[in-house]
């Protein structure tokens, strides 16, 4: 039996009359990375706001942990578990890293000491440990705003770890990184993965990257499922040369 932790199931995402999204099925296996690839506009990020909650989907039926939640909102799906990323990357410039770290849990339950703005030692704790994670330890109190990109998206992805998700998705993380710290960023997804335990689903644009990253991979081109399978086979299929020499 599979160990699927997010079952996709026939999803159909129109916006007006743009189908973004036309009957795409796929699993996401629990403690496993999976890769989603495609060209410009083949309805990627669609699929991750449908996952996360982020807007409602036109047909079909996605499960985490075997629950339905293509009604639930957003908040209500991350605080199952369930996270993303965004392509753009949203840090306060203007907070040094772990106050950005510390506010960015805004889907924990609320307690007494959150209302007033303030944090336990065992957040500040978690926090420096994330940051150490991700290579930030020594940059923790300088302002995220004075981070090269690259570094910002360590923070961002530290962020994402202080919610503690059970599931990750990632919308093209080295997307703009410099290519010399692309490597030190795969090497902290990995681990993620491998020590953390967290499931990763992750958009890339870069064929290495995700290459080297996932156990399965699939491809979408024009808002459909193209092909489905290990990156071996992937990286071999017609189908999906085709349709990234078609791309413009
Ligand atoms: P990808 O992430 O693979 O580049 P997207 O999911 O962003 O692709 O887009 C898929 C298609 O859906 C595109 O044609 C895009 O223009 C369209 N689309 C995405 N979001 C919206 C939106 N909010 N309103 C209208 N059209 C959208
Ligand atoms: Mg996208």
């Amino acid at each position: 039996m599979s160990d699927a932790i997010i079952e996709v199931r026939g999803v159909t995402k129109r916006f007006g009359g743009v189908v973004a999204n036309e009957d795409i099925s796929l699993d996401v296996e629990r403690g496993r990375i999976t890769g989603l690839i495609g060209p410009n506009g083949s309805g990627k990020t669609t699929l991750f706001n449908s996952i996360v909650g982020y807007h409602p989907i036109d047909a079909g039926v996605i499960r985490f942990e075997g629950r339905e939640i293509q009604r639930l909102r957003v908040q209500r799906i991350a605080r199952l578990g369930l996270l993303r990323t965004f392509q753009q990357t949203r840090i306060y410039a203007k907070m040094n890293c772990v106050k950005n770290m510390l506010i960015s849990v805004p889907h924990r339950k609320m307690g007494f000491l959150d209302m007033f703005g303030r944090h336990t030692s065992e957040d500040l704790e978690k926090a420096e440990r994330l940051l150490d994670f991700v290579g930030l330890y020594e940059k923790r109190y300088l302002l995220a705003g004075d981070l090269s990109f690259g570094q910002q998206k360590l923070l961002e992805f530290a962020m994402a770890l202080m919610n503690e998700p059970t599931v990750l998705l990632l919308d093209e993380p080295t997307a703009g990184i410099n290519p010399t710290l692309i490597n030190g960023l795969i090497d902290r997804l990995k681990r993620a993965n491998s020590e953390l335990g967290i499931t990763l689903l992750i958009i890339e644009h870069n064929m290495r990257v995700i290459m080297n990253m996932a156990d399965k991979i699939y491809c979408l081109a024009h808002g459909r499922l193209l092909a489905e399978g290990p990156p071996e086979a992937i990286r071999n299929d017609q189908r999906v040369i085709d349709a990234y020499l078609g791309a413009h």
